[in-house]
């Protein structure tokens, strides 16, 4: 058995990750089996296996290195086919290998990211279950397991290459699922003619749970939509997508069916997962968070952009990563573009959960709104503390940023101020990923320095304080200092290098700030009011015991008792630390990109915000 792959020595110098990633990964689009539902069209028979296996495994370590040194990190690594069991036993034993190693080299970010994942993750139609048990088993591999519902569907869609049913056979892997001692899930896809017979349905769901074992509480329900590729290849034997008032059916039968029983958690915990704010399909713009990487390094949005131009978004061995990135976004959002801001989702109470649904699925509808639009209001009515429904002015407030977002020239065309003579000139690239403050630090080693939030440590009292940028971090806290309390700062040594030649001229450079609004400059602006500014050279920094080699410190206490009449009762001070050739940098960066000044208006620093308590 292959264990899992070890930290690489390129580990110790790789960049920060700043940013995370779901990767879906296609190592083969060959499928065992000839579904009339396929979003593949003929893609699964025509894909060449032996190709694939030969290169699986060196194209998934290739992209998870080359997004790491994109300082991107996949935090979910799932398999997906085609039949991944396609491969070869060994190169799927390499394949498991190199996710658990991924996810142990990355455990502490992983962690602290909220992702608890160690075992790799794979969709499969079961067909080659029992022969792979045993490798399925050391992996600890978790699977979903796709079947069709009602079972008799299963023996008349879910047909081999040679359009023989195989049923008995999948019931054999279920029951064999059901001692698997790993994570596993059943997962259906419904079309309409499966929702002909939803009693039959239902009663399948209890058979495969009491009688084959199978604990349907973890099952997932997914909708069949129109596929342009499943077209061209089933002609008019295309499975029709369930309607609207279908899917509701479905719901209210499932309700009536199982609440009360043993299977209720699972209906409302994870059989409509899909269409729950949670999932993919309700994110703004997916192509910043979801893709899909075959073997041969095409990357796509997901399983059901692909293949279709419009949602390729490059190759990990042509291009540059930050330009998949890049297209990813810009192309999602071109899709939603095309199809319109619908009437009804503006004024929708839960636009900020749903943000109007798939856009595979609008481009295959021509439609500007979610295909299980109703069925997400039947969920969100029945679950309305964990889907609150927004008031209208916050939905209107919702509405015009994600319409400035994802639907710019809408927002131009129909934003007053725009029109009329006070327009507001921002270039479109703005909204590019590549943008991002974000992306303009991870590209530049010396923003990298100066955004930093493990080079200021302060020590207030007892307590060690990491400082952070005032610009990046997530929450501020504000504590209160009186003139007793020991105040001190430690700063990395290092820092003083950053774009300093001769770090004897540097300085530790702090400006203290006052909430109290102050009118400044060309633009008139209002800001909080400068009190002072203070600068130490580098030399004159002391060792820091307390945080031990490689740390400077400086006592604070005494420089800000000393301007204690300037600090106002109720108003919070504001207390930057940088250096002085960090802090011209800034300015520098600010000249030169546009994107980051208008990013980083505001002081970018690390910063401390207190409360003075004047005893005097
Ligand atoms: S295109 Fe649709 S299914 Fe694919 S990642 Fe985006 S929302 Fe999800
Ligand atoms: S109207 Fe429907 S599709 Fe539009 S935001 Fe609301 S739930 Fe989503």
């Amino acid at each position: 058995m292959n264990a899992p792959e070890p930290l690489s020595t390129a580990d110790s110098v790789a960049p920060a990750l700043t940013r995370s990633i779901h990767l879906l990964y296609v190592p083969t689009l060959n499928c065992n089996l000839s579904c009339s539902y396929c979003y593949l069209g003929t893609q699964t028979s025509e894909a060449d296996l032996r190709a694939d296996a030969g290169r699986a495994v060196a194209t998934l370590r290739h992209a998870l290195a080359a997004l790491e040194s994109a300082g991107v990190l996949a935090f979910n690594v799932s398999l997906h086919g085609g039949e991944v069991t396609t491969l070869p036993p060994p190169v799927l034993d390499e394949l498991f290998a190199l996710i658990r190693g991924h996810y142990l080299r990355h455990f502490d970010v992983l962690t602290a990211l909220g992702h608890r994942k160690s075992a790799p993750h794979i969709k499969t139609n079961l067909f080659r279950f029992a022969p792979l048990y045993e490798l399925f088993d050391r992996h600890k591999v978790s699977i979903s397991a796709s079947i069709d519902l009602p079972l008799a569907l299963h023996a008349r869609h879910r047909l081999t290459r040679k359009g023989e049913p195989w049923l008995e056979r999948t019931l054999d892997n279920l029951r064999l699922l059901a001692r698997y001692p790993h994570a596993k899930k059943i997962s259906a896809t419904l079309s309409a003619e499966h929702l002909t017979d939803i009693p039959a349905l239902i009663d399948d769901i209890w058979f495969i749970h009491r009688e084959l074992g199978v604990d349907m509480n973890q099952m997932n329900l997914m909708f069949a939509f129109p596929s342009a590729l499943n077209r061209e290849r089933m002609g008019e034997a295309v499975l029709t997508p369930c309607t609207p008032a279908q899917q509701l059916e479905l719901y209210d039968a499932l309700h009536a069916a199982f609440a009360g029983t043993e299977l209720e958690e699972g209906l409302r915990r994870h059989w409509f997962d899909e269409f729950k704010p949670s999932y993919c399909t309700n994110a703004v713009n997916c192509g910043e968070k979801f893709y899909l990487l075959q073997s041969d390094g095409e990357v796509y949005s997901c399983v059901r952009g692909q293949g279709l131009p419009e949602f390729r978004y490059g190759n990990v061995y042509a291009d540059p990563v930050v330009d998949i990135l890049v297209a990813g976004a810009q192309k999602v959002a071109a899709v939603h573009a095309a199809h319109g801001f619908d009437a009804g989702c503006r004024q929708c109470s839960h636009l900020p959960l749903c943000n109007t649904g798939c856009p595979v699925v609008k481009r295959q509808n021509a439609s500007g709104r979610s295909y299980t639009c109703d069925l997400q209001q039947a969920i969100y009515r029945d679950n309305p503390k964990t889907f609150p429904a927004e008031a209208p002015d916050e939905v209107a407030a919702y509405a015009r940023d994600y319409m400035q977002r994802m639907h710019p020239a809408l927002a131009i065309a129909e934003t007053p101020a725009l029109q009329s003579e006070a327009v507001l000139a921002l270039p479109h690239e703005l909204g590019d990923e590549s943008n991002t403050l974000r992306a303009l630090i991870a590209a530049d080693p010396l923003l990298q320095a100066l955004y930093r939030d493990d080079a200021f440590v302060l020590e207030v009292g007892d307590e060690l304080v990491p400082l952070a940028s005032q610009l990046l971090k997530r929450r501020n806290d504000w504590y209160t200092l009186t003139g007793d309390d020991r105040l001190v700062v430690h700063v990395r040594q290092e820092l003083f290098d950053a774009n300093c030649s001769e770090p004897v001229r540097n300085t530790l450079y702090l400006q203290m700030l006052r909430d109290t609004p102050v009118v400044y400059g060309d633009e008139r602006r209002s800001k909080q009011e400068h009190l002072f500014t203070w600068q130490l050279h580098t030399r004159c920094l002391e060792a820091s015991e307390r945080m031990g080699e490689g740390w400077l410190m400086a006592d604070l206490a005494g420089l800000v008792a000393l301007h204690r009449r300037l600090y106002r009762h109720g108003v919070r001070n504001n207390l930057f630390f940088t250096t002085g050739y960090l802090r011209d940098y800034h300015y520098q960066k600010q000249k030169a990109n546009a994107f980051y000044h208008i990013q980083a208006v505001n002081l970018p620093f690390q910063n401390f915000e207190f409360f003075y308590l004047n005893r005097e």
